[in-house]
């Protein structure tokens, strides 16, 4: 692991950018409206361009061709938000999530109250 002070690689890039963006779902709105789901889309499509980790935005695009984003609501972005990560998971042969998992993962916090 690099000292914090040092640029980011591509793994602590990934792993604090999956903590933005599955946070981000998290709090989304129950019942956003329409300019607040125009603004997601237009958020994620824009990412999917300027992420900084060329090959990682490349194959972000081509997994939102095939399953085009879900912003009606938080709980659907939260689902499709895991769907991506676990696709990325599944190619680095890394554990696929439990997406059933993810308001406790990354908005409640586990029932034992570790976290509290
Ligand atoms: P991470 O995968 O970063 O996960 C962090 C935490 O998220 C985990 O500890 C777990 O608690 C939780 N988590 C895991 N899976 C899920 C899920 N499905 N839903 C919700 N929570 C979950 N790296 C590459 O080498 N090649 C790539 O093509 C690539 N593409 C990427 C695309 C994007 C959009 C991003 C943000 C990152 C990408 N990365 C890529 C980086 C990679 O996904 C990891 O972030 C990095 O390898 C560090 O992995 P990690 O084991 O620390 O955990």
């Amino acid at each position: 692991k690099l000292p914090k002070d040092c640029p980011a690689d591509s793994e602590t890039l990934g792993r604090h950018t999956w903590t933005f963006l599955h946070t981000m779902a998290a709090y989304y709105s129950d019942t956003p409206t329409t300019t607040q789901q125009t603004m997601m889309l237009s958020f994620l499509r824009t990412f999917s361009y300027v992420y900084p980790c060329w090959y990682c935005a490349e194959h972000l695009r081509d997994e939102m061709l095939r399953k085009p984003p879900r912003v009606e609501n938080r709980n659907v972005l939260s689902r499709w938000m895991c769907e991506m990560h676990n696709g990325v998971n599944q190619r680095l042969g890394k554990k696929i999530f439990d997406c059933s998992k993810v308001d406790e993962r990354w908005r409640d916090g586990p029932k034992d109250g570790r976290c509290d």
